[in-house]
């Protein structure tokens, strides 16, 4: 099932790696004492140049993963674009902005966030004022690579991250096109929760022989989080909810719902009966989007009702409980829901709602994941 395919032994710590003294000293001062699975065995081969394929749960320390070597490569004095991070979504992508100015905060970088959804102007302007990182979503940097506002012949590391779900996406032409307008020379990085043959091809095409780390078997759920599921009939879902909710001391909540008309009405009984809300879905605008998040990560808000936008990638560090009121459409959504808890080794709780209606999508779910569901009876029903 792993396929680790490794020329390197992987590292114990942050100190055997070949990283200047900014670099270590930006992990040290972000906490981070030891390098996490993925990042000990991809780190070692990242850093000597090679191109690889890095497969792993989502939460488990891959950003570092790929932006301590691009830190590392890109040279400050020159002006010109010369890393580039494809992600899947707007959301991902200021993350992950972030997540680089917090390691780059001893060796400063000019990095433009560029993604669809959002005022073109200031990301002309960051273009224009010799940025040398990109982090964008792969429909607007194509937009801008043919209006001549980016320019990637300089782009000596590139990265594609959730690259499962880019293509998902329909993004794969998008990603094909920006591929072509970079120097084959690149180093080129990839990392994936899961490896369909989609992504497979885009490895096979476009990376040079790339080492394949996989750190876990493909699909997988995290193994601090607890999972249980709950029988309740259909009309009772919310006042399960709310039983489950109100017997625990300030969880800090993700809510899940199927459709953007389930979160928007899930999200008002809430807040009429007095819960601390928000939710995030893909009909919402990028500020109203960004505000709920914000306000969750501060723990303003403690439960938010989300699509399955919020399902992947998102690091929000302390969610202590992962709700699926709607059962998750497949066993990939549902690992990646369930991921939203228990990141970086804390421990969580997921809990799915089985409906009358949802049992047989629930059974279907169930027979492919490997770890067993515990099943629990609601107090609604005493
Ligand atoms: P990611 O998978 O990149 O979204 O990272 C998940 C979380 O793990 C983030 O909150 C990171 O700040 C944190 N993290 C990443 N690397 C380390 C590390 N070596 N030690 C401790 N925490 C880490």
């Amino acid at each position: 099932m792993t396929q680790t395919i490794l020329s390197e032994a992987p590292v114990a710590s942050f100190q055997d790696l070949p990283i200047s003294r900014e670099l270590y000293e930006a992990v040290h001062s972000l906490g981070w004492s030891t390098p996490t699975p993925v990042q000990s065995l991809t780190l070692p081969a990242l850093l000597k140049g090679e191109d690889a394929v890095g497969v792993d749960r989502t939460g488990s320390g891959k950003t570092g993963a790929f932006a301590i070597p691009l830190i590392e490569r890109v040279a400050p004095e020159r002006r010109v674009v010369q890393a580039l991070v494809l992600v899947p979504t707007r959301e991902l992508a200021t993350q992950v902005t972030s997540d680089v100015a917090d390691l780059a905060r001893f060796k400063p970088l000019r990095v433009a966030t560029i993604c669809g959804g959002m005022p073109m102007e200031p990301q002309l302007r960051a273009l224009a004022g010799g940025a040398q990182v990109v982090v964008g979503t792969p429909g607007r940097v194509l937009d801008h690579l043919q209006r001549g506002s980016l320019r990637l012949d300089s782009v000596s590391y590139l990265v594609l991250d959730e690259a499962d779900r880019m293509l998902d996406m329909g993004f794969a032409p998008d990603v094909r096109r920006i591929l072509s307008r970079t120097p084959e020379s690149r180093q080129t990085v990839l990392f994936s929760a899961t490896m369909p043959p989609a992504v497979r091809g885009i490895a096979s095409q476009h990376m040079r022989s790339p080492q394949w780390l996989a750190v876990e078997p493909e699909v997988r759920t995290v193994d601090t989080v607890e999972q249980v599921y709950y029988h309740v009939a259909d009309r009772d879902k919310t006042r399960g909810l709310r039983c489950l909710l109100d017997r625990e001391q300030n969880p800090l909540a993700v809510v899940f719902r199927r459709t953007q008309y389930g979160t928007i009405k899930l999200h008002r009984q809430l807040e009429r009966d007095g819960y601390s809300v928000g939710m995030l879905h893909g009909g919402m605008t990028q500020g109203q989007r960004t505000r709920a998040l914000e306000a969750f990560k501060r723990g303003r808000i403690r439960v938010l009702v989300a699509t399955n936008v919020a399902a992947r990638g998102l690091d929000i560090p302390d969610v202590s409980h992962v709700i699926n009121y709607d059962v998750p459409e497949d066993a990939e959504t549902y690992v990646h829901r369930v991921g939203r808890t228990a990141r970086a080794g804390k421990s969580g709780v997921a809990v799915t709602l089985v409906g009358e209606s949802d049992i047989e999508s629930f059974q279907g779910v169930r027979r492919l994941l490997p770890v067993e569901i515990r099943e629990e009876r609601l107090p609604i029903y005493g």
